[in-house]
């Protein structure tokens, strides 16, 4: 591990000169140990880590630093896992207890696990990790910077969680992504449970019965307003009185449009610099669902193409659906070699038709390209010598998905 840690200030420093002005010297440093097939990382990694630790400056600039006194603290360090068993491992040697799936951080050890969903190609040749799992990344980076500040570790867990919570991007300015793809998901389930709940009951409390989700968004909105609404040192004070009709106030001041994905790990369609293309990754946690919308732009031209390619690791369920206004929608389902298969389905189906019409004599990972040209309620679809119509009334929305596995998907 030695000879892969390094202080993520100390790189930041030598890279650029806006980052060298900024101080994080007075921080720890943070050791960031990655998979070797993941080192290209570390340069954005390290600047992401920068970049969290001025948020941080910034939130948690009312809670001094402890000053040592004696020996250096041990450094802080942050364990990225190549997948759920690398993670068990190194829970292992650490003896560390909790769940290895789960990304946490363990005051004691100085230390933030945070593993990846899967072992694949996909996932790791990519410039930069997914943005939900960057989300966490930062959300751990948060709570290793807040073990240096005494004052703030004695704050109620909700206020530690919904401060780190806060890190994760700013929906203020925007970055590192359009509020409502991110936040929508977290936004509804707060919505939803707060629809069900009688306004009077005390917020803290009725959170312990809300979805995991909704509870992290609701302690982000809290700590972000008691930390505008008092200067003080213990800001949460400001707001523990607060029933769930002021959770509800407060929750409509944040932004947040229709969720663009549902699921982890993804990076949702983002340009791709200089081929006029995009580009999105879906690459689900072992046996679960990751989807996400192509922009619903993207079929409004009459004609466009997509490249998808179905990843290596899992044994994977992945394709599109092209959703109608008529209450059909086409189903493309992938195979790993590059074969499909495309049939129109009652809106809203499950993928449960048989893959015997998915060709298996393809080469692994081989990515398949289609075009898709529309006109007067008729869908065409070809891909190679292959091509059919399909009865589908505009509007049109697309979405990608994958169950245990991971999806790489060029939209032209
Ligand atoms: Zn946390």
């Amino acid at each position: 591990m030695g000879a892969l840690a390094l202080a993520c200030t100390g790189l930041a420093a030598c890279r650029a000169p806006e980052v060298a002005s900024f101080r994080v010297a007075d921080a720890a440093p943070i050791e960031l140990r990655l998979p070797p097939e993941c080192e290209h990382w570390r340069a954005p990694l390290v600047s992401e880590c920068a970049d969290v630790a001025r948020a941080f400056a910034r939130l948690a600039a009312r809670w001094p630093q402890a000053r040592a006194h004696g020996p250096e603290p041990a450094p802080l360090r942050l364990l990225v896992a190549a997948d759920l068993a690398e993670a068990a491992a190194l829970y292992q040697v650490l003896q560390l207890d909790g769940d290895p799936k789960v990304a946490r951080t363990f005051r004691q050890q100085r230390l933030a696990i945070v593993p990846l969903p899967r072992r694949d190609a996909l996932l790791t040749q990519r410039p930069l990790p997914p943005l939900t799992w960057r989300q966490t990344l930062r959300h751990e980076m948060a709570h290793l910077l807040s073990l240096d500040r005494p004052q703030l570790q004695a704050a109620p867990a909700w206020f530690q969680e919904g401060l780190a919570e806060d890190c994760t991007d700013s929906w203020r300015t925007g970055a590192p992504q359009a509020p409502g793809m991110a936040h929508g998901v977290a936004v509804l389930a707060l919505r939803d449970f707060l629809d069900r709940q009688p306004g009077g009951r005390a917020a803290f409390e009725a959170l312990a019965d809300a979805p995991g989700e909704a509870r992290l968004m609701a302690w982000r909105i809290a700590a972000e307003r008691a930390c505008r609404e008092s200067p003080q040192s213990e800001p949460w004070r400001a707001v523990q009185g607060w029933t769930l009709a002021d959770l509800r106030l407060a929750l409509g001041e944040v932004p947040a449009g229709e969720p663009a994905f549902v699921g982890r790990e993804v990076d949702p369609p983002a340009p791709v610099s200089g081929a006029g293309a995009e580009e999105l990754l879906l690459a689900s946690w072992p046996g679960e669902t990751v989807a996400v919308r192509a922009h619903p732009g993207f079929l409004e031209s009459a004609s466009r193409a997509l490249v998808a390619q179905v990843g290596r690791s899992g044994t994977p369920e992945a394709g599109f659906v092209i959703a109608g206004a008529g209450g059909q929608q086409l189903r493309v389902r992938l195979s790993k070699f590059g074969g499909f298969a495309a049939r129109l389905e009652p809106l809203g189906s499950a993928a449960t038709h048989p893959l015997q019409d998915l060709p298996a004599d393809g080469a692994i990972g081989t990515p398949r390209e289609f075009q898709i040209q529309q006109s007067g309620g008729v869908l065409r679809l070809r891909s190679g010598d292959w091509k059919e119509a399909f009865p589908l009334q505009p509007p049109l929305r697309l979405q990608f998905y994958v169950r245990d596995g991971a999806l790489k998907v060029t939209l032209r």
